[in-house]
């Protein structure tokens, strides 16, 4: 089974890892590096923590890969 990158028409997939079934959605990396290293910086810290705001920060950063999606070829 592989998911795909969720920003629309991106065709990037991974293969699932099924002992991360938590973490469903995904980012490739040609669109993760779209987004701002701050915001990462701010989910990763608070998913290592288990926080809920790191639904909130992914969110954010989902958002800001689908809108800039546009800039990269
Ligand atoms: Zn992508």
């Amino acid at each position: 089974m592989r998911i795909a990158c969720l920003v629309p028409f991106c065709r990037r997939t991974r293969t699932f890892n099924v002992m991360k079934a938590s973490d469903i959605e995904w980012i490739c990396s040609d669109h993760w590096r779209a987004t701002d290293r701050e915001t990462r910086r701010i989910y990763f810290r608070a998913k290592r923590r288990q926080r809920r705001a790191r639904h909130w920060f992914w969110d954010k950063l989902k958002r800001q890969a689908i809108e800039r999606a546009g800039g990269i070829s």
